[in-house]
Formats: structure tokens, C-alpha cells, sequence
């Protein structure tokens, strides 16, 4: 090729980036998000993509259920593309309420694995949480931890603290005991573990922590990331907490141990679909994976992404892959379950 042609080839393909700008400033060079994530824990990402694709990320952020209702009474004419909230139970809710569109895409089919995304592709998975137990160490040895089942033996009564049965975290759990071993079992366990219980349920994930840390109780059920933020803070009490208690993940020798995601969806009257599906792919690759590790302690759902050094501090782990799809479709059988448990 001589330089002439270089220089015309050159020439072309700046007329191309410079006409291709004019027809996106002409549609719509933005998206709109829906996040029941705090800003915090997503707005560096959306910068990122910003920055990369020129696209503009209008974000709202609110409580799940809020901006589930929001996007509903919106109806057609919502300005919402994309609706990220954590747990299944909340993504399977707002399918079940009709908000999500199915998608495919190369990218989201190679970064999410099948059981952490919808069967029917209506939301994908973005980042994994397990719901383990943390023991004292003083006062427990994990080896007497064993599967979630076990939490029901008498050796545990008035050990064990866990939040109440209206939050999605404990449904979900619930609801994964369900699958595996039937309404029946589940029901009589959840019996055993509200005898169990240290005290009445109270407070958040933290708070269980705290309390085993503190002597209030000797094992919590709680997600994985709140710890990993009291491992990164410099706070006395989280410190504290940090020293004296340790993770013992169950269920090692069967199905493996309660995890769940944070996932997002495309919305069914979408205004900017393209730019949405940039949107979920960018969230899904490596380098985005890694950061969800690093800033929020979540498990990446990329198997290609790295772990950050507090989840390598806990160590490997299976992870139950029951698919999430079930967890929101055992949902409705699992609160009843728990209300009749007597689970609070
Ligand atoms: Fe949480």
C-alpha cells in the first residue's frame, strides 16, 4: 500500500467515527439505571463505561421494592432501561411483575454461569454473595458445623442469632432448603432453628455478626460481604468483631453452600436497548468482575475474574449451584413455611 492510499484509508475512517458521533448525538447517547444498589457500590463502574463508550448513565437509586413499584406505576412510560437489585427472590419478582425482556448476548452467555442468571434470560447475575455461618472462636469449633440442616440440633439451643424471616436474604435460603429437601424437612428444621435462636431476631446481617463477636450468641447466618466490609474498616467494634469470629461454610460434603446474587435486567419498554445491552455486557466482563471483589467483598459470577484478598482469605468453598431461578419461584412456600415455623 502506498502512502497516498494510507492517507485516504486514514481519511475514511475519520468521516466514519465523525458521521457515526453525528447519528448517535441524534438518537440517544445515554441509558437509564435503576439501582437498588447505593450509589456507592456501582457509580465508579458507570463512570468507567462513560468514559469508554461516551454514553451517558442516568442512575436512580432507591430501595428494591420502591423502585420495583416505581418502575410498575411508570407502566410503558417509564424512563427506566435497566433495573439492578440484589437477591433472586427481588429479580424473580419483578419478572413475575412483567418488567424484564429476555436478552442474549455472547458476552453475558460466556460471563454468567447458567444457575446465576434466569432460565429464561429475563436478568443476569452481576455479583455472588454466600450466606455461610460465623462462629466464636473462643467458644466454637467449626468441625461441628456441618450442613445447614444441623443448625436444628439441640447441641445449638439458644446459640444462635439470625435476622428476621421477612428479610429476601433468609427467604432465599429458605427457599433453597426447600429444593433440596422438601417443604416438610425445611419446615421442621426452621422449627428446630427458631428453638435455637439467642434472641428474638433483631437488627441486620452485621448486627448477627456482632453479637456472635460480642457473646450474645456463638453462631450467625449472615452474608459474606458485610464481613469482608468489617475486615476492611479500621473501626474498633468491626475490628474487634473480626478477631473473634471466623467463617465455617456448610454443607461441604453435599450440595454445597447458600450463595445468591445482586443481577440486572432489561427493562420490556426499554427507550435505549442498545446502549442498555452495552451496559450489561461492560458490567459482566473481568475487569468489572474483579472491581465488585475488590470494592464491595461480592464473589465475582465471572469464573474468569479475580478474587480480591479478603475472599482468598476465606478460602476456597463450594458454592450450592442450584439454579437462582428457583429461589424466587420457592419464595411464596418459603415465607409461609417460616410464619409457621414461628420464625419472626
Ligand atoms: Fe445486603
Amino acid at each position: 500500500m502506498n502512502r497516498g492510499s494510507k492517507v485516504l484509508l486514514a481519511l475514511a475512517a475519520g468521516t466514519l467515527a465523525v458521521s457515526s458521533l453525528i447519528a448517535c448525538s441524534g438518537s440517544s447517547d445515554e441509558v437509564n439505571l435503576y439501582s437498588s444498589r447505593n450509589e456507592g457500590l456501582i457509580k465508579p463502574l458507570l463512570d468507567e463505561f462513560t468514559a469508554e463508550t461516551g454514553i451517558r448513565v442516568n442512575l436512580l437509586t432507591g430501595s428494591g421494592s420502591g423502585l420495583l413499584s416505581r418502575i410498575q406505576s411508570e407502566g410503558s412510560n417509564t424512563p427506566a432501561d435497566l433495573f439492578l437489585t440484589v437477591d433472586a427472590g427481588s429479580l424473580h419478582r419483578a419478572k413475575q411483575a412483567n418488567l424484564f425482556q429476555p436478552i442474549h448476548t455472547q458476552i453475558l452467555e460466556g460471563a454468567v454461569p447458567d444457575h446465576l442468571r434466569d432460565s429464561e434470560r429475563h436478568w443476569y447475575g452481576l455479583s455472588m454473595r454466600a450466606r455461610p455461618v460465623f462462629y466464636a472462636k473462643e467458644r466454637v469449633n467449626p468441625e461441628e458445623i456441618t450442613d445447614y440442616l444441623s443448625l436444628a440440633d439441640e447441641q445449638w439451643r439458644g446459640r444462635i442469632c439470625v435476622r428476621s424471616s421477612d428479610n429476601i436474604y433468609n427467604q432465599s435460603m429458605v427457599a433453597a432448603m426447600i429444593a433440596h429437601h422438601g417443604e416438610a424437612v425445611t419446615e421442621e428444621w426452621a422449627r428446630g432453628l427458631v428453638a435455637n435462636f439467642a434472641r428474638n431476631p433483631v437488627g441486620g446481617d452485621r448486627d448477627q455478626i456482632h453479637a456472635v463477636a460480642s457473646g450474645q450468641c456463638d453462631i450467625a447466618i449472615a452474608n459474606t460481604y458485610y464481613f469482608g466490609g468489617m475486615s476492611l474498616s479500621e473501626d474498633a467494634t468491626n475490628q474487634n468483631t473480626v478477631s473473634k469470629v471466623a467463617i465455617a461454610w456448610p454443607a461441604q460434603d453435599s450440595y454445597g453452600t447458600h450463595v445468591n446474587v445482586s443481577g440486572i435486567g432489561l427493562i420490556k419498554s426499554a427507550r435505549n436497548p442498545e446502549n442498555a445491552i452495552k451496559l450489561m455486557n461492560f458490567l459482566a466482563r473481568e475487569s468489572s468482575q474483579n472491581w465488585y471483589a475488590e470494592a464491595n467483598s461480592e464473589y465475582p459470577v465471572n469464573p474468569n475474574a479475580q478474587w480480591s484478598e479478603v475472599l482468598q482469605s476465606w478460602g476456597n468453598f463450594k458454592a450450592d449451584e442450584i439454579s437462582m431461578s428457583e429461589l424466587g419461584e420457592n419464595n411464596a412456600a418459603a415465607v409461609r413455611l417460616m410464619d409457621r415455623a414461628g420464625w419472626r
